[in-house]
């Protein structure tokens, strides 16, 4: 009985492990079409400047338009990164966003910056060579491009990072620390890695006002960051309360459903108008 049961039990268990198995082979494989049919789409998430009260940037934000409909990253993004997919994937996002952001830029007398996500697999030495080769074929100036990296991504090789970031600030871009707060990054590396903007996470802004201990955090944040010289970024702004806060923190910019959602590239250039 209690062989057949542990049978039972065995085969319930390979069949499930075989579905998630050629679940992940099927995505995989829908991955590289979708590469080479053109199914990616950057959205743009306007970001804000609250001395001047303007729009005066965005982040880019990968989507991919599927069989069946609309995936977001999170979805297809951790495994394009187990099959290196996600190298020829961010340097078509790369070009992609500096291609959209010199059209804008040709036609906006203030230029805008773009801010581009890059994953760990991506950041190694290589990746100097991509972004160079998404300036160059599209001619977007240096200075409005943003890289964002995490916490994580920097410490898993500190040395290496540090001379990748100068290397990179080298090519005239800018570097933000994504998602700020909830990695195991020490502040002592705000000074070892060189870098131009903090992004403060999602999940201390959706304390404010209420959670003492968020507040404190943001605060502490921004003000630390304009000690350093580095600009913040509030991340997931979605109401008026925390717009307030942020202000009379001296917060430099916002980005979050209060505003805007990720738009289409033809919806954020109504935005700009
Ligand atoms: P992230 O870089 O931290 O991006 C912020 C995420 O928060 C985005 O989710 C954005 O849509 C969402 N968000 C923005 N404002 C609000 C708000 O007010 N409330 C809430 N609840 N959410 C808000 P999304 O677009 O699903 O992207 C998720 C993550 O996927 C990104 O986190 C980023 O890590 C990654 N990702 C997105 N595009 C790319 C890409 O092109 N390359 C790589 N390597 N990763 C990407
Ligand atoms: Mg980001
Ligand atoms: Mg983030
Ligand atoms: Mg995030």
């Amino acid at each position: 009985y209690a062989k057949g049961q542990g049978r039972n039990n065995y085969q319930c268990f390979t069949s499930s492990m075989n579905q998630k198995v050629s679940e992940r082979l099927l995505l995989e494989s829908a991955l590289r079409d979708a590469l080479k049919r053109e199914e990616f789409e950057l959205y743009y998430q306007p970001q804000y400047d609250f001395s001047r009260n303007r729009l005066c940037g965005c982040e880019a934000l990968i989507r991919w338009n599927g069989p069946d409909g609309l995936v977001m990253p999170d979805r297809f993004i951790p495994l394009a990164e187990e099959t290196g997919l996600i190298i020829p994937i961010g340097a078509w996002v790369l070009e992609e966003a500096c291609r959209q952001g010199e059209i804008w830029n040709r036609a906006t007398v203030e230029p805008i910056s773009v801010a581009v996500n890059v994953s760990a697999v991506q950041f190694r030495p290589e990746l100097v060579v991509e972004v160079r080769n998404a300036l160059d074929v599209t001619g977007f100036d240096p200075r409005q491009l943003v890289l964002e990296v995490t916490e994580s991504v920097l410490m898993s090789d500190v040395d290496g990072s540090v001379r990748l970031l100068q290397q990179l600030r080298e090519l005239g871009i800018r570097i933000a620390l994504d998602d700020f707060g909830t990695g195991y990054a020490s502040l002592a590396y705000l000074k070892r890695f060189v870098l131009d903007k903090l992004k403060i996470d999602r999940t201390f802004i959706m304390g404010i006002p209420e959670d003492k201990d968020d507040v404190a955090i943001t605060s502490s944040i921004i003000d630390i960051a304009r000690h350093l010289n580095i600009m913040t970024v509030a991340e997931g702004v979605e109401t008026e309360a925390h717009c307030e806060f942020l202000r009379a923190a001296g917060c430099n910019l916002a980005q979050g459903y209060y505003f805007d959602k990720p738009l289409p590239a033809d919806e954020f250039s109504n935005r700009l108008q």
